[in-house]
């Protein structure tokens, strides 16, 4: 916990050396920047994107020293702002707060008021947290499928980096929504059936066929298509496409490149949506948390998640992107 005169957060400064240093340290309340609410933060995430700011890759950390975390869950302490009061749970996720602004990883943080939405009914900040920008953009993308009219009878979804943050709660929301769920993971990554099995996958993928550039169309597979890999995996996905099917694509844990001809969508009228979740609008942002309220099962949010303090963060930033993490991150930045 805090006590009212210093904080703990999570730094990352840049040295001399262009090197990234990241340390936890006690703040005082006035080295927060002067946004309009004072938030006491319950958790926070790591995701891939983090894993891409430690590593000093893609320029995610834009300003230094920053305290990182895309995502924050908590309660407003103060506010400049009418649309929160002292005592509301707030969520936070994108607007490239983490990477821009000063973000989740402390017991403390100041976030203008127009990137909060307030807590839904029936969750808590913990709740929150083990949904974070992974399950939110996971619900992004199956809202996308569904504006596109794909239906849980409509026939297969497949789900690519199905072990994932992204891809483990695009399983278990489209499994708990009567989807019939097809997890492609890497060849190799056998381990993770049992897991995928649990959050409601009825059928598991691998194969070498997946790093080769496929025909511009092959046999058709699937009705809709939630994709995290981007890259060779997208491209053969859109060419297994049942006619009229939708792929929404938010990642390129693969690449982002796409090797793909127009005859998916010029012959099968495959839709192809992208989704952002960083600056989403804030009525879609608060459809999406509406839904997760209730369409994903807390049991499989137990069985996607591990729990880790801040003093933590660097190594597992590191392990996301050596392929050592199955499912999704949370961050207790009071433990
Ligand atoms: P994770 O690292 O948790 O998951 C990525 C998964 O993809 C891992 O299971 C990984 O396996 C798997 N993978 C990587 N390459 C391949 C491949 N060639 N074939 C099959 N599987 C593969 O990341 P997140 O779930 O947090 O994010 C996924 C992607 O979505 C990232 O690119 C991220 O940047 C993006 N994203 C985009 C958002 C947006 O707003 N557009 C929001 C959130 C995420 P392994 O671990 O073994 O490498």
């Amino acid at each position: 916990m805090t006590n009212k005169e210093t904080f703990k957060a999570l730094v990352v400064d840049k040295g001399e050396d262009g090197q990234l240093l990241a340390t936890v340290k006690q703040l005082r309340i006035t080295d927060l920047p002067p946004e309009d609410v004072l938030i006491q933060v319950d958790y926070s995430t790591l995701n891939y994107k983090e894993g891409l700011g430690f590593a000093n890759r893609n320029k995610i950390f834009r300003i230094f020293p920053i305290v990182p975390g895309v995502d924050l869950a908590g309660t407003v302490l103060e506010s400049k702002s009418p649309k929160f009061k002292p005592g509301d749970q707030v969520i936070l996720n994108g607007w490239s707060v983490g990477e821009r602004y000063w973000g989740g990883y402390a017991q403390l943080a100041r976030i203008k008021a127009d990137f909060l939405i307030p807590l839904p009914k029936g969750m808590d900040t913990r709740k929150a947290m083990a949904i974070g920008t992974a399950g939110y953009t996971a619900m992004l993308m199956i809202l996308a499928l569904e504006e596109a009219g794909v239906k849980p009878d409509s026939g297969p979804v497949i789900v690519t980096g199905a072990a994932g943050g992204v891809g483990s709660n695009a399983v278990a929301i489209l499994a708990k929504l009567g989807y019939e769920v097809t997890a492609l993971i890497k060849t190799g990554q056998e381990f993770r059936h049992n897991f995928l099995r649990q959050l409601g996958a009825k059928e598991i993928i691998s194969g070498k066929e997946w790093s080769e550039i496929p025909a511009p169309l092959e046999s058709q597979k699937w009705a809709g298509a939630v994709d995290t890999v981007g890259s060779l995996v997208l491209a053969r996905v859109l060419s297994e496409m049942k006619y009229g099917g939708c792929a929404a694509a938010c990642g390129l844990a693969g690449g982002f490149d796409l090797p793909v001809t127009v005859m998916p969508f010029i012959l099968r009228g495959v839709s192809l949506k992208g989704v952002d979740s960083v600056w989403c609008p804030t009525p879609k942002r608060i459809a999406a948390w509406k839904r997760l309220a209730t369409d994903i099962p807390d049991a499989a949010l137990d069985n996607i998640n591990k729990i880790i303090k801040l003093d933590e963060v660097p190594r597992y930033a590191k392990k996301i992107l050596e392929s050592g993490i199955t499912g999704h991150i949370v961050v207790d930045v009071n433990a």
